[in-house]
């Protein structure tokens, strides 16, 4: 074991100069299989020359989502079936991205619990459940979910939705080391997966819909000490920290700030709470920070100011967290356009040149091609419909933004919205065809100022009213809302280069799946009407479609063994979309299970059907309550609730639908919950911080008007 080491360590050191190559034609040769304690900077280097591995989160450290393994291709894929699947003990959702290594699949569901299963049969060897306090669920903006798992030297790391990393045997997944990343008394979570480089775990975290202050740590893999930490906002009397971003903030950053406004008691939020990517080569670390707290920049930063590094991408020196270089996607941010989207890195031929390239279709609508070494731009287009800013000025990289694209003045209607013209969902690029596949789609909304708003401790701040934007209570009418404003979704099969798409494929419904490329000329996504598709790389024609049951939202992998190849994805409910409530998006009609789903050609595994709960929909009490009282409650259940239990208090079928609940039947019951925190262990914390009797008896009232105008005819 020890000999096979050295020679994959040298092989390794070759190919890593090999990959670099531009447009060598000679596959590098493939290596010994390895095990789960020889999983290391190399070996993830080298993951081109074990194409049957899935070692990091985008399988490499440039993120691109390519499976070299070619077996399944467009000659045999209608051979392709359901070879195993494995339930999960969660009915939230699933947003996991496997890591696959010797047999053995880690994968993590809602909860931040951990699973390994035998990769051939789904057999279940452990499950690890780190047990958070589920009252902090209401912490989380976009459902309790996790996108996975890293691995180094035998060991796993994963993030925990209470601000925990832990290190886990890979083995036994007994915990070798756990440490809180955050402050707790603040709404942290982390949803996010962490990666490593050079021996060091990198992790980030999200809370800003609420109110924190973001960063990115690095920890020793083999002992959890901390080896550095990067800020994204400055702290509020803009003095340095201890931390490897004082600098960068004394000599730029700090000046991007008022002096006063919100920022200051929220943290100001840009949390890193998704993206990262890796050159071994330039030895530079890229981080994808989110958006401010509040969102609304005239209460964030009252004089105005860039706020740096809001709707940023950071490059870092992975060993010390040193700034190398900056580029702000959305100067000023005010729309809660995140730059946490996927990066990934690629080398691409422009105009003549070989560039080292780092790319992003963050949630404000722009595709960014960026010089990986130096940050500067080299194009920003628009991959989906903007109305913000007309386009990217190349001089200086900043938006040309629209008259009125702040909501300051007025509400107004802005594509994209809060949710993006792309999201968490993972995009996927195959330098077979130079195309960078996005899972975008089309979600508007209109952004209205706060006028009322005070910073509330632990709640959301995002400095908006989302009234003026609510959606009708009558199904008709709000489809027909959805209809006008075009919500839907869109496969962009982008050409980096040429600045367009080469390909879309249309869905009617918004929020589809992560994507995976093959060099078996395919890409698989699966939709939010649970099938799970392959798609002709080249062309986008449909060549293969499989019922998953579920929406399959998270990024698929694919990973050999044996000779075979197989596809993985998982599938579930949940995910903030379905939070917000019924956007037209297919219902499933069953009970939610959190699944992992894998496919091989000659598959012949069928999942087991459930039956659909009867749902009978019978308001809990009376109406009561004045128009007045009513309009009340409205407003404080957007402010409060909307988030979760849905527009117009339709459930997405994720979280309770109070229209058909039995608490808003009586003041008593409903008090219990709203304002004593019944519910409390299943993440239904208490309100009472935010809302008086009152409120939460003119949300009740508003709660029973809503179920009697849908009530089931009697
Ligand atoms: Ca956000």
């Amino acid at each position: 074991m020890r000999i096979q080491s050295v020679a994959v360590a040298a092989l390794g050191a070759i190919a890593l100069s090999a990959c670099t190559e531009q447009g060598a034609d000679t596959a590098p040769p493939a290596l010994e299989p390895i095990t789960a304690a020889q999983v290391d900077g190399e070996a993830i280097g080298a993951a081109d020359q074990r194409p049957g591995v899935w070692l990091s989160h985008g399988r490499t450290y440039s993120e691109q989502r390519f499976s070299p393994l070619e077996q399944v291709n467009a000659s045999n894929i209608s051979q392709l079936g359901l070879t195993w699947t494995e339930e999960l003990d969660t009915m939230r959702g699933m947003e996991s991205t496997p890591i696959v290594v010797d047999g053995v699949m880690y994968v993590t569901s809602a909860w931040s619990v951990v699973y390994a299963l035998d990769a051939r049969t789904g057999e279940r060897l452990w499950k690890f459940d780190p047990e958070v306090n589920k009252a902090r669920g209401v912490y989380a903006c976009c459902d309790v979910v996790n996108r996975g798992v890293a691995i180094w030297n035998g060991k796993l790391f994963v993030g925990t939705i209470d601000g925990r990393l832990i290190a886990l045997d890979a083995a036994s997944g007994a915990p070798v080391w756990e440490t809180v990343t955050v402050d707790q008394s603040r709404p942290y979570t982390i949803t996010g997966a962490p990666r490593v480089v050079k021996g060091k775990v990198l992790i980030g975290n999200g809370g800003a819909e609420l109110g924190v202050r973001g960063y990115v740590t690095a920890y020793d893999a083999e002992t959890g000490e901390q080896a550095w930490r990067f800020f994204t906002t400055p702290n509020a009397d803009k003095q340095p920290d201890g931390a490897a971003s004082d600098a960068v903030f004394a000599e730029l950053a700090n000046e991007t700030w008022d002096d006063e406004g919100a920022w200051r008691d929220t943290g100001g939020g840009g949390t890193a709470w998704d993206a990262m990517a890796y050159d071994p080569e330039l030895d530079i670390l890229y981080i994808g920070v989110g958006n401010g707290t509040p969102w609304n920049r005239r209460l964030r930063s009252p004089s105005g100011g860039d706020n740096l590094f809001l709707s940023s991408i950071l490059a870092l020196k992975p060993d010390t967290g040193e700034y190398v270089w900056h580029y702000q996607t959305t100067p000023g941010e005010t729309w809660d356009y995140t730059a946490t989207q996927h990066i990934i890195l690629a080398d691409l031929e422009i105009d003549g040149a070989t560039r080292k390239v780092a790319m992003q279709a963050p949630k404000n609508g722009f595709f960014y091609v960026l010089d990986r070494a130096t940050g500067e731009l080299l194009s920003g287009d628009m991959y989906q419909p903007v109305t913000w800013a007309s386009g990217i000025d190349t001089a200086t990289g900043r938006p040309i933004e629209t008259t009125n694209a702040r909501y300051d003045a007025e509400p107004q209607l802005t594509y994209p919205g809060p949710l993006g013209s792309h999201n968490w969902h993972p995009m996927a690029f195959s330098p077979d065809t130079g195309l960078v596949y996005i899972p975008a789609h089309t979600l508007p909304a209109i952004y209205a100022d706060d006028e009322t708003f005070t910073y509330r401790p632990g709640f959301w701040n995002t400095g908006t009213s989302s009234l003026p934007g609510a959606l009708p209570g009558d199904r008709d009418e709000r489809m027909q809302v959805v209809k006008d404003l075009n919500i839907s979704g869109q496969l962009v099969a982008w050409d980096p280069v040429a600045k367009a798409p080469r390909w879309t494929v249309d869905y009617p419904s918004p929020w589809n799946g992560g994507v995976l490329a093959t060099a078996g000329n395919l890409v698989f996504q699966g939709g939010i009407d649970a099938k799970f598709r392959a798609y002709n790389a080249e062309t986008g024609d449909t060549v293969w479609e499989s019922s998953a049951m579920y929406p399959a939202l998270s990024g698929p992998v694919s990973y050999e063994l044996d000779g075979e190849q197989y596809i993985a994805v998982t599938a579930g409910w949940g995910t903030v979309l379905p939070l917000l409530g019924d956007f037209g998006i297919p219902a499933t009609g069953l009970q939610e299970r959190g699944m992992v789903l894998v496919f091989k050609l000659g598959g012949t595994a069928e999942i087991e059907e459930y039956e659909a709960f009867p749902m009978e929909n019978v308001p809990a009490g009376d109406q009561f309550g004045s128009e007045q009282v009513i309009a009340r409650g409205k407003e404080v259940y957007y402010a409060n609730c909307m988030v979760c239990h849905g527009e117009a208090v339709v459930s997405g079928g994720v979280i309770q639908d109070l229209r058909w609940a039995q608490a808003p039947g009586s003041k008593e019951d409903f008090a219990e919950v709203v304002l004593n925190g019944r519910y409390e262990s299943a993440g239904m914390v208490s309100f009472a911080d935010v809302m008086t009797e009152d409120d939460a008896e003119a949300v009740r009232a508003y709660i029973l008007q809503r179920a009697h105008e849908d009530a089931d005819p009697q």
